[in-house]
């Protein structure tokens, strides 16, 4: 079955009247990418942010290989987070724009928080982990850094390795680039292209075209809550 599977899923805000997500349906097969594209508003940050649980939705269904794991409910526009368990939770990674480090925590801090918190899993281990990520992604050496000593480069490479050290099913991208000063972009977009290779489940939301081209194995394109395109043709789809 798929990673994931998204159905007929809309998503309403209070006090706004038109549905900002609107009978949003795909899969994504277990490996592979998918890049979600369309103009700003079109509700790219919201689709990843109700897949994440951060957000109520309000009619379909989100799975996770084959588990429904939310459910619409009519009247949550007002709720906060989605009624998600903090264990279901960590199943989903995400990455933000603005890194969402915890400023008061160390790199190796942030990192180990919710592996220990959440999954309860042994300290020794889940550090021996945490510096293996930091390795992968070149900061071994920043380990004791606090998040305002580091570059936007570096602070999201960190926001990366805190979420995969949970070993999500699906790892969400939103606009990671977005924030960084152009000579960073690279060093944030090896690391993604290195997970793609890896394997990792991923949806991304990114404005980088060559990337998401590179990177892709499926897109679809948001306009105003709908998919209006869903190609498995990148080559064809960044050329059209
Ligand atoms: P995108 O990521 O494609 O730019 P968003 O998901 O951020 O789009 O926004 C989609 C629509 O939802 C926009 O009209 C935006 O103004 C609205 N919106 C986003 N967040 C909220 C919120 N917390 N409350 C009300 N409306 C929101
Ligand atoms: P290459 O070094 O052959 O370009 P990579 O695997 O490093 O291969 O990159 C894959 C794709 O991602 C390439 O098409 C590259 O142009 C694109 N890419 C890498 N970095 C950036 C960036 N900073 N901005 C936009 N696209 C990028």
């Amino acid at each position: 079955s798929a990673a994931l599977s998204v159905r007929n899923l809309t998503k309403q805000y209070a006090n706004a009247g038109r549905r900002v997500l609107d009978d949003v349906s795909f899969d994504v097969p277990k490996g592979r990418v998918l890049v979600v594209v369309g103009p700003s508003g079109s509700g790219k940050s919201t689709l990843l942010r109700t897949i994440a649980g951060l957000e109520p939705i309000q009619g379909g269904e989100i799975a996770l290989e084959g588990k429904v794991i939310e459910t619409g409910k009519p009247g949550t526009e007002k709720a906060g987070r989605s009624a998600r368990s903090s264990e279901l939770r960590t199943h989903i990674g995400m990455v933000f724009q603005s890194y969402e480090l915890f400023p008061n925590k160390t790199v190796l801090g942030n990192i180990m928080m919710a592996p220990l918190l959440v999954q309860k899993r042994d300290k020794a281990e889940v550090e021996r982990e945490a510096l293996e990520l930091l390795g992968k992604v070149g900061l071994a050496d920043r380990k004791d850094s606090w998040p305002h000593e580091l570059s936007g480069g570096q602070r999201q490479r960190i926001a990366i390795c805190r979420a995969l050290i949970l070993h999500p099913e699906v790892l969400l991208l939103d606009e990671i680039t977005a924030a960084l000063d152009p000579e960073m972009v690279r060093e944030v977009l090896d690391v993604v292209i290195g997970l793609a290779r890896a394997g990792q489940t991923m949806i991304i939301v990114t404005h980088e075209m060559r990337f998401a081209r590179a990177v892709a194995d499926e897109i679809i394109l948001l306009e105003d809550g709908h998919i209006v395109e869903h190609s498995n043709d990148p080559e064809r789809f960044f050329t059209e």
